[in-house]
């Protein structure tokens, strides 16, 4: 099989590259999943959404993909520099249950948006608290090799061996240093420098805690993911994916621990997605969970939005730009998505094989547009442009809506529109020929009328004339 070639954007050479797997044909891809203290809030979902495209364009451009989502079900602190409240012992004070139960309840949530939104599954989705050994593992290796210091409260990693600390981030030390001195904990060398392993308070008994070789306690955040990465998928990885805001603090501390641990690169592409705003209508700033209430998907299901209007709201700009979220804008994507399930609709019943230049022609300019670093923006107005051209095959446009759903992932092979359409809930363009049906009919121009007749048969529906006007029955 020949692959396409694809081109994206990594954060680690900070341009545009060809993507090569390290093993022909095969596709190792890392996710950094959710903390499950909470349900995610649709600014963590567009990650995923992202990632989805990512995982589907691979395969799409004919990879077998290889895909590890972690579930990071053991309490890290609030904190990007391990100091503040535990996430999960936060929620299960919240919720008067315990972490575990708080832990199992969130992973339940997680999945189900995550069906919710046609997200393809792993291969794997492997839980921090399944793998506890592997991760003293990981830091013991790192200990042997001298890149690890012990303080009263944990095992860190000292950032100042590795000399490439900071480059992939692009991150200014010296100046961050000044910056972040007071909120430094005690003992600590450098204050880039992360917990690996933290002990458990003295006198406390933790609800989550596990021995090791250094005293009881939990692991650090960074080191989950990279010790699941190698257990699932290798030392080093063709692609590790997460949101923008893990560039800083979370993915440079997994490069350092993992490349000091093996003497290889850890990932081969780093990819990361935007943020989501909210737009000045809904007051502005990131969207996050930090605010008392937040948008998650469900808000978004009990004021009748479908998810999938939410991954399609996710299309209309590029993975990595800025997206700014309001219900006016996810309003237009919603009748966005819907005018395409009615477009699509009478063309699934027809589907034949994709033959002419004319379709192939489509087909490379789809795929020229999800190779580029997945212009999913420019891929929609594609699709859109393709059904509107009067040269097409209906059955060829068919098929090559079903070939275009395999990236995109709106399920348009189950299109659910509804199979009578009155007059005013049709899209315009056929609204105005079956006007301009009715002119002819009353002009008596018999000849016009029968034309709009068979070209609406053409398009899969039958006119039927009724006491209440003419309505469009959708051929079964
Ligand atoms: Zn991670």
């Amino acid at each position: 099989m020949n692959f396409k070639p694809l081109s994206l954007y990594n954060t680690a050479s900070k341009s545009k590259q060809e993507f090569q797997s390290l093993t022909p044909g095969i596709v190792k891809m890392y996710c950094c999943g959710p903390t499950v203290y909470n349900y995610a809030h649709i600014g963590n979902l567009r990650t995923y959404i992202f990632e989805d495209f990512l995982r589907r364009a691979l395969e799409y451009a004919g990879y077998t993909v290889q895909h590890a989502v972690n579930i990071t079900d053991v309490g890290h602190l609030t904190s990007d520099a391990d100091t503040g409240e535990d996430k999960l012992e936060k929620g299960a004070k919240r919720e008067g249950k315990s972490v575990w139960d708080i832990a199992a309840l969130y992973t339940e949530e997680f999945m189900r948006d995550w069906e919710r939104l046609n997200l393809l599954d792993p291969t794997v989705w492997p839980k921090a608290t399944d793998h506890i050994k592997e991760q003293i593992t990981l830091v013991q290796t790192l200990e042997g090799k001298g890149f690890t210091y012990k303080i009263d409260d944990g095992i860190y990693f000292d950032t100042s061996k590795f000399p490439r600390y900071g480059e992939f981030a692009g991150l200014d030390i010296e100046n961050q240093e000044a910056g972040i001195r007071v909120a430094m904990a005690e003992g600590k060398k450098n204050p880039t420098d992360f917990a690996l392993w933290k002990f458990s308070p003295k006198d406390v008994k933790r609800a989550m805690e596990w021995d090791s070789p250094w005293g009881v306690g939990f692991p650090g955040w960074h080191i989950e993911c990279s010790a699941m990465a190698m257990k699932h998928l290798g030392e080093t990885l063709d692609i590790h994916c997460g949101g923008a805001d893990h560039v800083r603090v979370h993915h440079t501390n997994e490069i350092a621990q993992s490349e000091c641990a093996t003497g290889k690169p850890f990932a081969t592409f780093w990819l990361h997605g935007g943020w989501l705003l909210e737009s000045k209508e809904e007051g502005g700033g990131k969207m996050s969970k930090s605010k008392d209430e937040f948008v998650r998907l469900q808000t978004l299901i009990n004021k009748h939005y479908d998810p999938l209007d939410y991954r399609y709201f996710c299309m209309t700009s590029h993975y990595r730009n800025y997206l700014s979220f309001g219900w006016s804008n996810l309003k237009s994507a919603k009748e966005g998505l819907t005018s395409l399930r009615k477009k699509t609709a009478p063309l699934i019943n027809q589907v034949t094989s994709i033959e002419s230049d004319l379709a192939h022609e489509w087909r490379d300019q789809f795929t020229s547009a999800i190779c580029d670093d997945l212009n999913l923006p420019q891929a929609l107005g594609i699709v859109n442009k393709m059904l509107k051209d009067i040269n097409l095959m209906e059955g060829e446009k068919g098929a090559l809506l079903l070939d275009f759903d395999q990236v995109l992932g709106l399920d348009l092979g189950k299109s659910d529109a509804p199979a009578k359409e009155s007059f005013d809930t049709l899209d315009r363009e056929l609204s105005s020929l079956l006007q301009e049906r009715n002119e002819a009919r009353k002009s008596k121009n018999f000849a016009r009328a029968d034309e709009i007749r068979d070209l609406f048969k053409e398009k899969g529906y039958v006119i039927k004339d009724g006491p209440e006007g003419a309505v469009l029955e959708k051929i079964q």
